[in-house]
């Protein structure tokens, strides 16, 4: 997996990437993550990135022609690339999403700063606008780091055994069991007894249900979309009953 990210500042990704999972998969081949300073692309002596907006009122827009010269430049290498804005007037980045994403083979990801990008960029580059979440950033190089971390961790043998996303949060549509691990006692705290039983279908038993609570005092909106089985259903049931 290829990414390419756009951004007027690239020092921001020094640490994120150079450490654990991802660090370990850019060593291995397995994702390319490369910076692209969008001022580098700026034609004027200055070289300006952001001017007024037209129709006035506060803040500086990102200019489209460095921008376009950056997209075109990196696009010639990377001609099956999906690019991606980020902006809280996208769609949520979620999960599913960072699956989808993970099937690609080239991302290419634009940061906006200040009030973001001049709208003729969107129209004529981008495929897919996505949103971190309902808050404003004060620049999408945050958000474009969770892309990349959260699509990575996807991308096959970049997660070891011991790292396993397959029952991740989400996963099936639900939140993730709660973990324990040594001692079995802590300041009073047990470690729930079924969990020391050996009993494997006594766990993950547990462990749905734990999963079930969870997602319901939550997040209840999932409840709508995740796989459930009718002894799932049965158990929502009684619990809705206390
Ligand atoms: N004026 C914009 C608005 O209200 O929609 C907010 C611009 S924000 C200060 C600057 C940049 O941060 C955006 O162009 C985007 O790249 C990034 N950003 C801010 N919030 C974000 C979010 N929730 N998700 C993704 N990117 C975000």
């Amino acid at each position: 997996m290829k990414f390419d990210i756009l951004t007027l500042f690239p020092g921001m990704f020094d640490g994120p990437f150079a450490e654990s999972i991802i660090r370990r998969a850019v060593d291995n081949g397995l994702i390319d993550i490369r910076l692209h300073n969008i001022r580098d692309y700026a034609f004027d002596r200055h070289k300006t990135t952001d001017d007024y907006p037209y129709g006035g009122g506060a803040g500086m827009v990102m200019k489209v022609e460095p921008l376009a010269a950056c997209i075109e430049t990196v696009r010639a290498e990377r001609a099956a690339a999906r690019v991606i804005l980020t902006t809280p007037r996208g769609k949520p980045f979620d999960q599913a999403t960072a699956r989808r994403l993970a099937e690609e083979k080239e991302l290419i990801i634009i940061c906006g700063r200040y009030e973001g990008v001049d709208e003729r960029v969107r129209e004529l580059y981008v495929d897919e606008e996505l949103s971190l979440g309902d808050y404003v950033l004060t620049g999408g190089e945050i958000a474009a780091m969770v892309i990349v971390d959260a699509v990575s961790r996807l991308v096959p043998d970049v997660l070891g055994s011991a790292d396993s996303a397959a029952a991740d949060s989400f996963c099936d549509g639900l939140l993730e069991y709660p973990h324990y691990t040594r001692p079995p006692e802590f300041r009073g705290l047990q470690v729930p007894e079924v969990l020391l039983s050996g009993n494997h279908q006594e766990i993950a038993r547990w462990r749905r249900r734990q999963a079930l609570q969870k997602t319901l005092m939550v997040r209840p909106d999932l409840l709508a979309t995740a796989r459930l089985s009718a002894e799932d259903e049965k158990y929502l049931q009684e619990l809705a009953k206390v």
